[in-house]
């Protein structure tokens, strides 16, 4: 690891952190943490903090409610947003049980899982996620709205306006951190935009959304604004994704590459993308896990529908981006930002390993466009659709035994608890649009 125990001790007291939070997630993929004082940190060091684990989602019951954080070293990250005198750095820490051994229930542990069994195959899988958010205003008594003032489209430049200023703020600072930010730019809706920042090893990447969001969400508090991942915040205009790019590489290099092959894939990629298809409708259930991820899947808003994959258009589920050589890699389009980074990682994974070890090839790629054919010609060539709702995407998810297994039975069985209970308290809501739709006419 890049820090040992004493180098933390020593850049503790050296830059005068007064405040160490220690972090995990819980499998809804809310981060939680515990603050300490840096008089506790040799403790924590030696993994001797202990938490009530009974009081997270997803995590254990009170007969069993005491869990101990592995703080992993590498994650050592002072927040440039709080008071420069008597700083606050922060660890991302693994859950264990108290006899030691790693808690199941631990959405970093289930990734860190898959990525041994890929290792065991000699693969390190690498993932550059693109972020998508609005930037909303609060209201008089700083609550969220979905209001915004602003009016710029994709790629647009905006004069002096409080989205572009916190953007920039968010850039900056999180430069300052030690994110390598690839490109910024204001999204296709007003009010929306993206950060992408570099890919990296799978872990790091799954760590990196989680101090993102953090990141996003405060900075837009400093500038007045509400930042929000919501998949889909408001009717008829795009929603905020979150593609995901993924490549294996071996030795070093990466091995979706293959320049004789028509599309630049080798082998492997095509099988990886086969792995993916075979299993997304399960997936969508941890890549797409609220209700609300269900608005953002439908036509016209450039985010997938159909099960297909494409080296050209942009209206399939997967693409694969014209980068080629070491930068050849699949981007799958569903995936949302309020999916619990780990857990979604560690299904693409484990679904991409399936593809390779069985060898599976997905059908030919479709290079139209998707929304133009007809039900038709889509059925005659094949295509499957993503699930529309989120309880569809959770029968999926109980049909597919492979999936399942990835999350392992204890998160697997609360999530799908949660979810369903999700599903039930959302469909018996009456909305304001039935309100509109059938009040006066019936
Ligand atoms: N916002 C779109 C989505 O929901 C993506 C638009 C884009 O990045 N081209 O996935
Ligand atoms: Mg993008
Ligand atoms: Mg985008
Ligand atoms: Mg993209």
């Amino acid at each position: 690891s890049k820090y040992s125990k004493r180098d933390i001790m020593k850049l503790v007291e050296e830059e005068d952190v007064e405040f160490i939070r220690l972090q995990f997630t819980d499998i809804h993929g809310m981060f939680k943490n515990v603050a300490i004082t840096s008089s506790q940190l040799n403790k924590a060091l030696d993994n001797r903090c202990m938490f009530d684990g009974s009081l997270i989602d997803g995590f254990v019951g009170i007969e069993e409610s005491d869990l101990y954080l592995y703080p992993d070293y590498d994650t050592l990250q002072i927040f440039p947003w709080r008071p420069q005198q008597g700083k606050v750095a922060r660890l991302i820490c693994d859950v264990h049980r108290t006899n030691g051994e790693a808690f199941e229930g631990d959405p970093r542990y289930i990734l860190k899982k898959v990525i041994r069994e890929a290792q065991d195959m000699g693969y390190t899988f690498e993932v550059g996620p693109e972020c998508e958010f609005f930037l909303f205003h609060t209201d008089d008594s700083g609550q969220p709205t979905t209001t915004t003032h602003e009016k710029a489209g994709y790629f647009d430049i905006s004069p002096v306006d409080l989205g572009e200023n916190a953007r920039r703020d968010m850039v900056l600072t999180l430069e300052e951190m030690g994110f390598e930010i690839e490109s910024s730019h204001h999204e296709v809706a007003s009010g929306q935009h993206e950060i992408d920042f570099k890919y990296d090893e799978a872990l790091t990447t799954a760590d990196n959304i989680m101090t993102f969001k953090l990141a996003v969400r405060t900075i837009a508090k400093r500038h007045g604004l509400h930042a929000t991942f919501m998949p889909k915040p408001k009717y008829g205009v795009h929603g905020s994704g979150m593609h995901t790019n993924m490549s294996l590489h071996r030795d070093g290099k990466n091995i979706f590459n293959d320049p004789s092959d028509s599309a630049g894939l080798s082998k492997e990629a095509y099988y990886f993308i086969g792995g993916i298809m075979k299993h997304i409708r399960a997936m969508t259930a941890v890549t797409n896990p609220i209700v609300n991820s269900y608005k953002r899947l439908v036509p016209g808003f450039e985010a997938p529908v159909y099960i297909a994959w494409s080296a050209v258009n942009r209206s399939p589920l997967i693409r694969i981006p014209s980068n080629k050589g070491e930068k050849t890699r699949v981007e799958l389009r569903c995936p949302d930002a309020s999916s619990n980074p780990y857990l979604a990682l560690a299904v693409c994974l484990a679904a991409g390993l399936d593809g390779i070890r069985n060898q599976i090839m997905p059908p030919d790629s479709i290079d139209r466009n998707i929304f133009e054919l007809t039900e038709q010609e889509r059925e005659a060539m094949g295509i499957g659709m993503l699930p529309g709702t989120l309880i569809e995407a959770v029968q999926a998810l109980e049909e597919d035994l492979y999936i399942q297994n990835v999350l392992g039975d204890h998160i697997c069985r609360r999530y799908l608890e949660a979810k369903k209970a999700e599903w039930t308290a959302y469909r018996t809501q009456v909305t304001s649009w039935e309100i509109g739709e059938y009040l006066y006419k019936i």
